[in-house]
């Protein structure tokens, strides 16, 4: 293989999960580290980091397709090719398969080891092709560069991988073991996205309810003990975490949801369906009565608590009356807002080899009355906001005239007109809910 000239200019798109962008903006600010700068928008970057999503199929044939458009669109007349990497749980699961597949990749780096992005750009250049999937957790946030200026809100990503093993998930191989970062170096990441702008941060990991440490006193803490700790930096207004799962709801942190006002009224805690059957077959290890448990916990502590989940319709096996069970489910939770999917069937995990799997055209049908049930329900929990006095957390700026954009404490995406800047806290009260937004006006002598 040819050499090339190092690379001047990148582009990092990254596909799916939050996780996913949060590692994206990491690998942008350790390629900008390097003296390698963002292409301008709708010019070729020298180098494209392909940040993967293994989660469903499509996700991953997507990656294909993009690999195949630079290629294709790569018009420089100087002989040279694109600097190609593949990253996220993709590279993990199928490097060596991309590699012989796409020729034009020149780097392969697992979600684990993306802090030896530079050395591998230098054996790139240099003409070699590198593949590197370790998974040594911790040594990745070691080497990575401080955190540079952000929007008002930011990721902050707490604790990795996922020792569940959901028989559907890819997550156990993709990105490995539980793993929590170090309290002192989350604190310290945390003053710096605050120094560098963030007024919101919203904690992640695959189970991020799972996190654990050692505080300053060198005392077991869970993630309501990081809250709490975060919540005494003085010019952080908001926290929120993403994604936790059912059995690490522990009564501490439903309780932190009652007295740390800094933690926004939102929480995702995915289900996945509303049957003990299909649950167990999944290996959710929690049973639809013990899910609503937890929420009845929550509202208890926080009534006006929204409450969001993940679905999967068409897990092998479910049968139409398993799932009109989680058709009751959504009825009785009345989620604010929820995301969806149909049964992916993903290679290396149990269910994809379980007998019963379901007709594409089942699927749909059970997505499509699936979401329109959540879409109801969605535009029911905006209509009850209509009156509320709230705050909105100015994000940007809208399409019209003076409008601005933010996020309500709710998680809803609120817009409104008045003379505010990125970053205010802006004192409103909701005025009109549409399925996707609301508008609102701004209270003054507030
Ligand atoms: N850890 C979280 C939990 O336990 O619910 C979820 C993290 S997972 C990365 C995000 C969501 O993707 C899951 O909640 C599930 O709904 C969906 N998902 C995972 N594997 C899937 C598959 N094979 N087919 C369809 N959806 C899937
Ligand atoms: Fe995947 Fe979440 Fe289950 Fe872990 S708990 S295996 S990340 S769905």
């Amino acid at each position: 293989m040819q050499s090339t000239a190092p690379p001047k200019t990148y582009r990092v798109k990254s596909f799916g999960c939050q996780m996913n962008v949060y590692d994206g903006e990491r690998m942008a600010e350790l390629l900008a580290g390097e003296g390698i700068t963002p292409a301008p928008e709708g010019q070729q970057a020298d180098l494209v980091v392909l940040n993967t999503c293994h989660i469903r199929e499509k996700a991953a044939e997507k990656v294909y397709s993009d690999i195949g458009r630079i290629v294709k669109d790569w018009d420089r007349a100087d002989g040279s090719s694109p600097l190609i990497a593949v990253a996220g749980c993709v590279a993990q699961a199928e490097g060596e398969e991309i590699m012989a597949r796409a020729p034009a990749v020149k780097m392969v780096v697992g979600p684990q080891a993306y802090h030896r992005l530079p050395q591998m750009i230098r054996d790139a250049s240099a003409g070699r092709r590198v593949t590197d999937t370790d998974m040594p957790a911790i040594p990745k946030f070691d080497a990575l560069p401080a955190r540079r200026k952000v929007g008002p809100t930011a990721f902050l990503t707490v604790q990795e991988g996922c020792d569940k093993f959901c028989t559907y998930c890819v997550v156990p191989y993709t990105r490995g073991a539980e793993v929590s970062r170090p309290h002192a170096a989350l604190i310290d990441e945390a003053k710096k996205l605050v120094d560098a702008g963030a007024r919101e941060i919203t904690l992640l990991g695959q189970n991020v309810n799972a996190w654990t440490g050692d505080n300053a006193a060198g005392r077991k803490i869970g993630l309501d003990g990081l809250i709490r700790e975060l919540a005494e930096i003085p010019d952080l207004a908001r926290i929120r975490y993403t994604t936790s799962h059912p059995n690490d709801m522990t009564d501490g942190l439903i309780a932190a949801h009652g007295d740390v006002e800094k933690l926004m009224p939102f929480l995702h805690l995915p289900v996945q369906a509303g049957n003990d059957r299909v649950l167990r077959a999944m290996n959710r290890s929690h049973s639809v009565d013990s899910y609503l448990a937890i929420l009845d916990k929550v509202r208890a502590v926080r009534p006006d608590i929204a409450l969001s989940g993940d679905f999967i319709v068409g897990f092998p096996g479910e049968t139409d009356t398993e799932f009109e069970d989680t058709l009751r489910l959504v009825d009785r939770v009345g989620y604010a807002q929820c995301f969806s999917f149909k049964y992916s069937p993903r290679p290396g995990t149990p269910a994809a080899d379980m007998p019963g799997q379901i007709a594409p055209e089942v699927m749909d049908e059970r997505l499509q009355r699936l979401q329109a049930a959540l879409n109801r329900h969605q535009m029911a929990f905006n209509e009850a906001s209509v009156g509320r006095a709230c705050s909105v957390l100015v994000e940007r700026k809208g399409k019209h005239e003076g409008q601005w954009l933010g996020k309500s404490p709710w998680l809803q995406s609120v817009h409104f007109t008045a003379d505010v800047a990125v970053g205010d806290l802006v004192p409103v009260t909701l005025d009109a809910a549409g399925p996707n937004s609301i508008s609102a006006s701004v209270r003054s002598g507030t």
